[in-house]
């Protein structure tokens, strides 16, 4: 189905093993070098873009010390991801209040804190800005359509019509904010780079419209995340990312090329986690079925939530796999006592017949989106502990 060399070289694969040999099970590694490279990646493809790291993606402290000496800002989600990022020495003006849905006492939280650029989408939220931190840089999240091609949308619940964005951002003048730009996100793990095109026109007609027809002049395109982790579905390189968003913004805006920023999450750490768990058990449900049950110790409510809908699909390399190993479709399912904690069953894993109780399940590409997305204690299972591996 795929090659694990293709999502973890022999050195850091043997490495993993040296490191993780003994940790009890389940748990998650993350390699902080893969983070940091892919930074670099990242910055070094778009050289003019800042970039805000989407702290939920994974905010382990690690993680969040190391790209703060690299110099990245970070986009914030609530006023704990604050008090979080508040640790590591990044000031103010290297944050940005990215959720459009936020309580007043939170804004001015915020604003007490020095945070003065903040997201938006609605009147209300606008008007609690302006009453909470007067003042502030106002950017607006349009609505991108991303259903389809993204393996993880994130449509409809954020974003508004360009002709509300256009309201709302003459209302932040009248309120007495600062109108500073457009956001988007064209869906987590993205794999159609035009839509990034449609995203960009859409900011061009505000930012001419604005000007013209009300003196505003916006200076910054937010063009969010959705830049892809390696998963088994391909997808281009970033560098093909890279060169057509490059494009687009250099078609719609010429010579006058905004600020640009991005809020990268998956594609920054996503590649930087392998997820171990256990076999706990193998069964059939009746003596002639081709599949098999494989249950595990970690599920969708301790790491694989993102395996809803099958959405995300993670290379999964086991503690048998070997060169002329026989290998059957399973079903591969979590240890809680909720029929939906089921990973994969229309995917048609294939893993190795010889399975059995304590083998281990590696599911690579899981440094994204799984150790804070998870339950506390459902069934009494505790959430999975991450590893940092320098
Ligand atoms: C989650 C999120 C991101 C990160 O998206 P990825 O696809 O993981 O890179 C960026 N911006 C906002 C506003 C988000 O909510």
């Amino acid at each position: 189905m795929f090659n694990r060399k293709d999502y973890v070289s022999d050195k850091d694969w043997q490495r993993f093993l040296d490191f993780s040999k003994d940790l009890e099970t389940p748990n998650v590694v993350i390699n902080l070098n893969t983070i940091k490279q892919n930074y670099i990646r990242l910055r070094d493809s778009f050289p003019y873009a800042r970039i805000y790291y989407a702290m939920k993606s994974n905010p382990g402290e690690p993680v969040l010390e190391m790209l703060a000496e690299m110099g990245s800002n970070f986009d914030i989600a609530s006023r704990y991801e604050l008090d979080m990022i508040s640790k590591f020495n990044v000031s103010p003006d290297r944050l940005s209040y990215g959720n459009t849905i936020k309580k007043a006492k939170d804004i001015k939280y915020f604003y007490d804190k020095g945070v003065r650029m903040f997201a938006t989408d609605s009147k209300d939220d606008l008007k609690a800005i302006a009453e909470n931190a007067p003042g502030s840089r106002i950017y607006v999240r349009i609505l991108v359509e991303n259903s389809v091609s993204a393996d993880w949308p994130l449509s409809r619940k954020f974003g508004c019509h360009p002709d509300m964005a256009y309201d709302l951002l003459v209302l932040a003048r009248d309120l007495g904010l600062t109108p500073y730009g457009i956001s988007f996100h064209v869906g987590s793990q993205q794999r159609d780079i035009g839509q990034w095109n449609d995203a960009i026109a859409k900011v061009k007609y505000l930012f001419t419209s604005l000007e013209e027809e009300e003196g505003i002049r916006l200076s910054m395109i937010n063009m969010g995340g959705g830049f892809p982790a390696s998963y088994i579905e391909p997808t281009n390189t970033l560098a093909e990312y890279a060169s057509e968003i490059t494009r687009y913004i250099q078609e719609d805006f010429g010579d006058d090329i905004p600020e640009i920023i991005l809020e990268p999450g998956r594609s920054l750490v996503g590649d930087s986690g392998i997820l171990t768990s256990e076999v706990i058990l193998t069964s059939r449900k009746n003596n002639t079925a081709l599949a098999r049950w494989v249950y595990v110790d970690a599920g969708k409510f301790n790491g694989l939530i993102e395996t809803l809908d099958e959405s995300i699909k993670y290379p999964v390399v086991t503690s048998r796999d070997a060169p002329g190993e026989k290998e059957g479709v399973v079903i591969i399912a979590g240890p809680t006592c909720d029929s939906m904690d089921i990973m994969y069953e229309d995917a048609k894993y294939k893993l190795p017949i010889s399975l059995k109780p304590g083998d281990k399940l590696y599911w690579l590409s899981t440094g994204a989106y799984t150790s804070t997305y998870a339950s506390v204690a459902f069934n009494g299972f505790p959430p999975i502990k991450t590893y940092f591996m320098k």
